[in-house]
């Protein structure tokens, strides 16, 4: 600034609308002073004013004395931004926030006259921002606790963040919902595609948009187990709810998410049960509606719960109105009601059926007499649950027995007459035959009733059948002989029914038919038994079920339905016998759904992981798997669902009690009719002992291969002194022996070092040290040591622009000299060994040719395993542990590279090592 006009300069600051005070640069006396710094000083204006400044600011001046001195001394201003400072202000300490500048003013020579201190508070604006972000750390702090919650809610919790829903938390009840999918950090749309489009995306963007919470129950989503995968129909509940960030605005969506696919299955289940049992009933009530006898079912307090079409219209009700009432309700005058009151708790005590005969009148007949028989209804504890009873019209016959009395009486009085009147005996002769004509009447309407049954019978799709115990007659339905194999034309006799039946099963099934019509023990008759076919042969199981009529103790009717149960005896015994098979082995045996849920766990399994079967059977598979394994599960699912089969799969499991142990798994789709995979089945075998051993094999080879190395080394050591000792000594067999024996102790350390090399791998103590290095000049340098030792092959190499690789070139160099000391050990002397090192896609591929013995196609994928060698004539005299080319593989894989060999049996082989430039 430059110095002009006072007065104007003195306006100037009293009226500028910030805390001016200019000073004298020499005296650094306060000349002019405005309205504006006197309340940001809080002081009075002859404190400042006409005073040296530093007097007036006491307490600031130790920490801008000497800013203010540097001001005067370079002529540059000082600016101090938002700094915090203690000032007495009214008397009182206050802490305040101000930017202020110490501003020179210079003369025409531009010397510094004067020091403008210009400043402003912002007390109030830090405090308040101060504020707002104490408010946002607390803010942010109950969000924390928010999610922490959120992590451990049973229910699946999620939070999507901005207007894209990306999934900002996913608590493990939420990621369990969706085991096999990536969720994290990822917009749902993207992370779950299958939801693109569907009515929830519009529910998303409209809670996102308005803020309105959204629930839902029971809603059908179909969703993938894996992504890209096909979906399954599953039914979720949900919630969704706006986030709001400090501000109250919109910033994401809450959603809070039960799984309900397992009720809504139980409710199908159980509906489809209904709809069975209502097959049933429809089945039953089909045959019980047919019937001319009356057919019900008492409950304990005597009303009834069932009561046929026959009864209804006796009655001269409907089932709405009738069923459900006693019997007083019904019609029954008081004493027949307490009868068959008393009747019923007599069933209920003794569970022995009752009989009885009663008369009274029907809606339309008039006057009947009935016959009725109370049985218990038993349920599975043997309680008595209900009391069902059918009662038969026996008026007719009692009115036929009623009229062959009569009959018998007119015989007689007829013969006692007969000698009397001749003209008499023709109009008896007459009345006879008349009364014969109702008897024959009354019996064909019985026949015309019972064979409305046996109508009605035949409706349904079983086989039925209808025994008569006095006289023999059996009556087949169509499909009861086709279940047998009778052919239309054969009479069907109880005699050729019995001869079919399974010789093992024929007398028990003869006594239960017996101990069925026997009054005093049955009725009731349910059994299932083999049968031979009449036209096969062919053994074949049905399942029988019947239900006896008796007439006066005796048993006048059996009539009863057939099922051919063979197919369900099959799978039956089939089942029972893999279950055995599965139960009794030593392997875990498990099976699951596509989505992991387990259905099936043997013994074997909660031996080797600890859960009992109900801890496991509906449970997912995840509860096994170690955390850091958690992608095995959907890998093997894609493998298999490509037609991979996958066998000994060794990986690791957890058990219930935390262990880690080592398994192998075999595991296969099982598929439905159609070949579709509909779940897997699992075997699991505990081969922790098994790796133990190798650990202890692995260790002990470790250790000895370590011992044998002091002395070796020592050897080694005293053979070199021994050497220049020798010096050129003339003994010519001495020198060459020691030579040979420096080779040897080459050779033997060379093994040892491969077998401590095995072992440390083993044990994980190789590590991999990466440097910088020119791997042209590696080749070089292996090739070059090779032909210090053999002179037998010629190694040709031809070596290029060096190449720079970040590798471990110690155990490079290692792989390099295991190729070609094999390449050396396998093909016969003089020939040629081609070593070359291009670089393609990326890679650096190595590759050791040679014109050997070559490996055969069976062997080529197994020299790479440990302690593998090939067992030929040739190889047999060639000394090896099969160990080199193991280690090379480890050494390379670890690199992140591959190892694999062409060959072509008596030909030669090439050996290739690739590894990426990029992360080498
Ligand atoms: P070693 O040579 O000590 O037996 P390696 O692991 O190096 O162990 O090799 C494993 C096996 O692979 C050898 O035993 C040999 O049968 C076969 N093999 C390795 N290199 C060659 C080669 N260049 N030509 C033929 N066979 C080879």
């Amino acid at each position: 600034m430059q110095l002009t006009d006072e007065e104007d300069l003195h306006n100037a600051v009293l009226h500028a609308p910030i805390g001016i005070c200019i000073l004298n640069a020499n005296s650094l006396v306060a000349e002019i002073v405005n309205q504006k710094f006197l309340e940001v000083a809080g002081k009075p204006y002859e404190t400042i004013f006409g005073q040296f400044y530093w007097d007036a600011f006491a307490e600031a001046r130790p920490y801008y004395e000497d800013a203010l001195a540097n001001v005067v001394k370079t002529g540059e201003a000082y600016y101090a931004n938002e700094v915090e400072l203690m000032l007495i202000r009214h008397g009182r300490e206050e802490r305040i926030f101000v930017t202020f500048v110490y501003a020179p003013i210079k003369d025409e020579a531009g010397k510094v006259k004067k020091v403008a201190v210009w400043v402003l508070e912002n007390t109030s604006q830090v405090n308040e921002r101060q504020n707002i972000e104490a408010a946002r750390v607390a803010f942010k702090r109950e969000r924390d606790r928010l999610k922490n919650f959120f992590m451990q809610a049973p229910a699946g919790i999620c939070i999507l963040d901005g207007p894209d829903l990306v999934y900002e938390l996913v608590n493990p009840a939420y990621q369990e919902l969706l085991p096999g999918r990536r969720l994290l950090n990822r917009p749902l749309f993207e992370a779950l595609p299958e939801l693109a489009g569907t009515p929830l995306q519009e529910v998303l963007l409209n809670v996102y948009r308005t803020g309105e919470p959204y629930q839902m129950n029971e809603l059908l989503i179909p969703i993938a187990e894996y992504e890209g995968g096909p979906t399954t129909n599953r039914y979720f509940s949900f919630t969704y709810q706006a986030r709001r960030d400090e501000n109250d605005q919109i910033d994401g969506i809450m959603a809070f998410v039960f799984e309900v696919t397992g009720m809504i299955e139980v409710q199908q289940d159980l509906r489809r049960a209904r709809e069975r049992s209502d097959q049933q009933t429809r089945v039953y009530e089909t045959i019980t509606s047919g019937t001319p006898d009356l057919i019900y079912v008492f409950d304990l307090n005597y009303r009834f719960i069932y009561a046929n079409q026959a009864l209804l219209s006796m009655w001269g009700k409907t089932w709405e109105n009738a069923v459900g009432k006693g019997l007083l309700d019904n019609g029954y005058e008081p004493w027949h009601a307490e009868m068959h009151e008393r009747e019923i708790d007599q069933v209920k005590a003794t569970k022995q059926p009752i009989r009885g005969e009663v008369s009274f009148p029907h809606a339309i007949l008039g006057r009947r007499v009935y016959d009725y028989i109370f049985t218990p209804v038993v349920n599975e504890h043997g309680e008595v649950e209900a009391v069902a009873g059918t009662t038969r019209d026996i008026t007719e016959r009692k009115l036929a027995e009623q009229q062959q009395v009569e009959y018998t009486k007119a015989l007689q009085a007829v013969n006692e007459e007969i000698a009397a009147s001749n003209e008499e005996l023709v109009t008896t002769n007459e009345e006879l035959m008349a009364m014969q004509q109702r008897l024959e009447d009354t019996n064909q309407e019985l026949a015309a009733s019972a064979s409305r049954l046996g109508m009605a019978i035949e409706s349904t799709s079983l086989g039925t059948w209808d025994y008569n115990p006095q006289t023999g007659e059996l009556y087949w339905s169509k499909e009861c002989r086709d279940i047998y194999g009778v052919p239309p034309d054969i009479p069907v006799t109880f005699a050729l029914f019995s001869e079919h039946i399974h010789p093992s099963d024929r007398d028990w099934v003869q006594k239960e038919i017996e101990k069925a019509i026997d009054p005093e023990k049955g009725g009731r008759y349910d059994i299932s038994f083999r049968i031979i076919r009449f036209n096969s042969d062919e053994t074949r199981w049905v399942k029988v079920h019947g239900s006896v009529y008796f007439e006066l103790a005796l048993a006048t009717r059996f009539i009863g339905t057939v099922l051919d149960i063979t197919d369900m005896k099959e799978a039956e015994k089939q089942s029972a016998r893999l279950a055995a098979i599965i139960q009794s082995s030593d392997d875990a045996i498990i099976s699951k759904t596509l989505d992991s849920v387990i259905t099936s766990w043997n013994a074997a399994a909660e031996r080797i992981f600890g859960y009992p079967a109900e801890e496991m059977v509906g449970e997912s598979i995840y509860k096994l798997i170690p955390e850091d394994r958690l992608d095995e599960e959907p890998q093997i699912l894609a493998r298999l669902k490509s037609g991979e089969r996958v066998q000994h799969f060794e990986t690791k499991r957890q058990t219930k009690d935390g262990r880690l142990i080592d398994v192998s798994l075999t595991i296969s789709p099982v598929k439905d009719p159609q070949g579709n995979i509909i779940g897997l089945s699992k075997i699991a075998r505990d081969i922790t002992e098994k790796k133990l051993d190798e650990t202890r094999k692995s260790d002990f080879i470790g250790m000895v291969s370590h011992e044998l190395k002091t002395p070796l080394t020592s050897l080694g050591a005293i053979i070199q002194v021994a050497n220049a000792k020798l010096g050129n000594s003339a003994d010519s067999f001495l020198v060459g022996a020691m030579q040979k024996a420096n080779q040897q102790v080459k050779r033997m350390t060379a093994m040892i070092n491969g077998f401590l090399n095995i072992s440390r791998l083993e044990s994980g103590k190789i590590h991999i040290e990466k440097q910088n290095f020119d791997m042209e000049t590696l080749i070089a340098d292996v090739i070059e040591e090779a032909n210090l030792t053999t002179s037998t092959h010629i190694i040709n190499y031809n070596q290029h622009q060096p190449l720079l690789l970040s590798a471990d070139r110690d155990k490079i160099g290692s792989v390099i000299s295991n190729f070609i000391s094999n390449a050396i050990k396998y093909s016969p002397k003089g020939k040629y060994i081609d070593v070359s090192c291009i670089v393609r896609d990326g890679e650096v591929i190595l590759s050791v040719k040679d014109e050997g013995m070559g490996i055969k196609q069976d062997d080529l994928g197994k020299i790479f395993d440990r302690y593998y060698r090939v067992e030929t004539n040739h190889t047999r005299h060639i000394s090896g542990f099969g160990i080199g080319l193991y280690l090379s593989s480890e050494i390379i894989e670890r690199h992140g590279g591959k190892v694999w060999a062409e060959s072509e049996s008596g030909k030669g082989s090439t050996f290739y090592f690739s590894l990426p430039l990029a992360t080498s």
